[in-house]
């Protein structure tokens, strides 16, 4: 028998109850059953897309060549609840409702008086928020006869997400993943190949694409456009071979809304309405997710809960990019999307968030920024570390280097309430595990990773490079 002191058994018993506390779950039954369309609820909707060749703007049979039928109404659909197939809420199932957790240890090691809650999407199979849309995208692309999926990864989250859905569905899964992540992170790969998928690493010497960026640099440390380019040419040029995007489109982004509709049935069990919402943002998917069914309180009853998205210093997009048409790839295959981008032959620094690595934002994103209903701010890849482990020593799971940079704004917001002695309440997207970004941890350990800003020079040098049409002046 251990002989407990009395005062170590008070500790211990107090710290239970409140360790209890800490997770917010849900049924199955309150998984939602459809996902919401934010474009129903938006002040002024986002500028259609246009064609790269006429800059007429494009119907949706333009993008028959590349996606099925019902993804494209859901890309230009103006419903504000898009019913989830019983198939697909079904396989959601098996991660959600996914737990939502205040961060007791967290607010403790940071000694704010702030409540900080988070939804931590990293217990999905393939460790991140993008199973939701991956696995409605094959199901619909299954519907349709699609026999195989071709597709960009840039950290490999996206791709893993994909090589588990088609497997789910019988589908066939090519993925070009970015050079650099490829290199950097092969059990990814091994992932993606496990679930049945072919990775390929981009720029290759398959695509025309690719030769064409081998070409300029043989040494191209490939990026998320880039590898766009290639998987957009595979679907384009193969009538069995579709097309699927893990972020930046209306429908991803959509999908997404699970997360955050879940989210806020928790908030109410925990008895809080957030006062802001934080999510790291790559091309706006997780961001979308978790903030849209928040931002819908704000449009529809008058509350302000501020929506916050969090990029990388290296890749600002939403804070210094510029407000126009652009390609969503590096070549300029897609459609021209009114976009806040860097300019689509802008490549990022070799930072270690890859998912964070795109040059645009989707355009629903971009128009709500415009019209200064959400805000941004940028996070340096240090300080995102930093705030990555005291995270990690506080709550245990060892976060997305994506996760990071909403770590660290959620830091920034507690540290502020501290500050100002107010209760603040705070929520945020743990998007994802990093357990296989452990090597970005170990540069960081190891006093490998740099700060990295862009320099006003390199921002002017990108935009100034930009060649795509202005955003008419009536729609700003
Ligand atoms: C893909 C990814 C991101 C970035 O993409 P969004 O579309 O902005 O969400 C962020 N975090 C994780 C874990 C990802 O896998």
């Amino acid at each position: 028998m251990p002989r407990w002191g009395s005062s170590t058994t008070q500790t211990a018993g107090s710290l239970l109850v409140s360790m209890k506390q800490t997770k917010i779950t849900l049924e199955e039954r309150e998984i939602p059953e459809c996902w919401y369309n934010i474009v129903a609820d938006m002040p002024n909707r986002p500028l259609p897309p246009l064609n790269p060749a006429t800059r007429e703007p494009i119907g949706p049979e333009a993008l028959a060549p590349l996606f099925p039928m019902a993804l494209i109404q859901q890309e230009v659909s103006e419903e504000r609840w898009i019913p989830i197939p019983e198939e697909v809420r079904d396989i959601y199932t098996r991660w959600r409702p996914t737990p939502l957790y205040r961060a007791y240890g967290l607010e403790k090691a940071l000694d704010t008086p702030a409540h900080i809650y988070y939804k931590y999407e990293g217990v999905s199979p393939a460790g991140s928020h993008k199973p939701n849309t991956a696995v409605a995208q094959a199901f619909y692309n299954k519907e349709e006869g699609v026999k195989k999926i071709a597709t960009e990864t840039g950290a490999g989250q996206w791709g893993s997400a994909l090589a588990f859905a088609c497997q789910l569905f019988g589908l066939g899964c090519e993925v070009y993943m970015v050079r650099i992540s490829y290199d950097q992170k092969p059990y990814r790969k091994m992932m993606m190949n496990t679930w049945g998928a072919e990775v390929i690493p981009s720029p290759s010497k398959l695509t025309e694409a690719g030769r064409k960026i081998l070409a300029e640099d043989p040494e191209s440390p490939g990026s998320l456009g880039i590898a766009i380019s290639e998987a957009v040419e595979r679907a384009a040029t193969d009538p069995d071979t579709k097309y699927s995007l893990g972020s930046v489109l209306n429908h991803v982004l959509t999908h997404q809304t699970v997360v955050g509709q879940e989210a806020l049935l928790q908030m109410e069990k925990a008895g809080e309405l957030p006062d802001v919402v934080i999510a790291p943002f790559g091309g706006g998917s997780n961001f979308a997710g978790l903030s849209f069914p928040f931002l819908r309180l704000n449009l529809v009853e008058g509350q302000s809960i501020r929506c916050l998205a969090s990029e990388p210093t290296s890749c600002p997009k939403l804070t210094r990019g510029v407000f126009r048409y652009d390609f969503g790839d590096t070549v300029g295959m897609t459609p021209l999307l009114p976009m806040y981008t860097l300019g689509h032959d802008f490549v990022p620094a070799k930072i270690h968030a890859g998912g964070l690595r795109y040059h645009g934002a989707g355009a629903l994103v971009s128009q709500l920024l415009h019209d200064d209903l959400i805000a941004a701010e940028a996070v340096d890849q240090l300080e995102s570390f930093e705030a990555g482990v005291t995270f990690a020593r506080a709550e245990g799971i060892i976060p997305a280097p994506e996760a990071n940079h909403a770590i660290a704004s959620a830091i920034r917001e507690a540290n502020l309430a501290k500050e100002r002695g107010s209760k603040r309440v705070i929520l945020f997207n743990l998007c994802g595990h990093g357990h296989f970004d452990m090597s970005a941890y170990e540069a960081y350990f190891s006093g490998q990773l740099e700060r990295h800003e862009l320099s006003q020079q390199e921002v002017d040098a990108a935009i100034a490079k930009i060649d795509t049409p202005e955003i008419p002046a009536v729609a700003q």
